[in-house]
């Protein structure tokens, strides 16, 4: 498996050069037989390239077997005639990586700030209100005059029923409960379709439980209840919401890993951004990104048949769960080590 790595800015380079570690003891201990091929994307891309992601890493992204994107300083990119292109929207974009899969769990030994609990937020990648993947060309949100500006927000019946189906068919693999989170009672006729077709799914599955709820309460229920969820499908913007709030529930959102998958490609990232709060300080939590990265095998796997990457995939989620235990984390989680010295003891102990 060739997987292309990005460490991206701010905590970027810290975190990723840690994963390397990690992905590096899992290829050793299960024989993956992994080619890491680093690049580079962001600030870095655009000082040596003039652009944050150019047409020619994305051919060897597209050639490769998967993707580790480091965090990026979005907010920073404002304009693409100036390079400035946010390297997020451009995979889920150009890969097609229209399901964003957010687990969130809690860890044994640390304090739990809610209870116990085991969920997976399940996230439309590809359009919603993100202004910038919506349309063919340019983005979808206007100046109309100096003082007003229209968004756009795009919902296709092709986007809801893939991610649906993404939705119930992991609920299948976990306890069979698909919550759908919409905003239907204001957006209706977008939130209306996304609920309908996620209903029309969810006749495939009759051995799934199905309920729904309106963004606004569910920002209450998961705070209050957590432990009720299994699988969370929803819009873009609310899932990227929702997703934070969960992975920071859970004990910090440096927990927060995802991958971005599709048909073809997958891109292992974590849920949160380049932390310039503290960033170069070594004290970011790598496992977002090592979590992530367990995930992109697990995808290559079960794509492929291949057990060994879901043994790895298994392995990194059981040696964080371990790790916590034995405080060999960052602080955020209750550690005392820095992100060099958490990478060091994880990639031992997962070899
Ligand atoms: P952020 O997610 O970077 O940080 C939010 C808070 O969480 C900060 O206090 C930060 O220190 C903390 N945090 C984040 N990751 C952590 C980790 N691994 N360990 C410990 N603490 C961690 O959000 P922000 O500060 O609002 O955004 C910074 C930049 O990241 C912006 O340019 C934004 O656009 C971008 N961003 C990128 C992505 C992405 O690349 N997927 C996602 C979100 C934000």
């Amino acid at each position: 498996m060739k997987i292309i790595v990005l460490p991206g800015d701010g905590i970027g380079p810290e975190t990723m050069a840690a994963t390397v570690q990690v992905l590096q003891a899992a290829s050793r201990r299960f024989g993956l037989g992994l080619v890491l091929e680093h690049d580079v994307a962001g600030h870095e891309s655009l000082r040596r390239h003039g652009a944050t992601v150019t047409p020619a890493l994305l051919d060897k992204v597209r050639a490769a077997d998967g993707l580790m994107l480091g965090p990026m300083a979005t907010y920073d990119f404002k304009d693409e005639a100036r390079g400035e292109i946010n390297p997020s929207k451009f995979f889920r974009k150009e890969l097609d990586l229209y399901a964003n899969i957010r687990p969130a769990r809690t860890y044994p030994g640390m304090e739990q700030k809610v209870g116990a609990f085991d969920l997976v937020v399940v996230r439309e990648n590809t359009e919603g209100f993100y202004a910038d993947r919506n349309v063919e060309s340019g983005g979808s949100e206007m100046l109309i005059t100096p003082d007003v500006v229209v968004s756009l927000r795009r919902i296709t019946r092709l986007c809801c029923e893939r991610i649906a189906r993404s939705a119930f068919e992991l609920a299948m693999a976990r306890r069979r409960h698909v919550s759908i989170v919409h905003k239907a009672n204001v957006l209706k006729l977008g939130d209306g379709m996304f609920i309908d077709v996620c209903h029309e799914v969810a006749r495939d599955f009759p051995e799934v439980q199905v309920d729904d709820f309106i963004v606004d309460a569910m920002m209450a229920h998961v705070v209050r209840a957590p432990q009720r969820f299994d699988v969370i499908v929803t819009t873009n913007m609310f899932g990227d919401i929702l997703s934070d709030l969960t992975a920071e529930l859970s004990g910090s959102l440096g927990l927060g890993g995802s991958v971005n998958a599709g048909r073809d490609h997958a891109m292992g990232q974590a849920a949160h951004g380049s932390a310039p709060d503290i960033a170069g300080q070594d004290i970011a939590n790598p496992f977002s990104l090592i979590l992530s990265a367990g995930q992109l095998l697990g995808w290559h796997g079960q794509r492929r048949g291949l057990q060994a990457f879901e043994a790895a995939a298994h392995a990194i989620e059981e040696a964080v769960v371990a790790a916590i235990q034995a405080g060999e984390c960052t602080r955020d989680v209750g550690g005392r080590l820095g992100t060099a010295t958490t990478g060091d003891a994880f990639a031992r102990r997962l070899g």
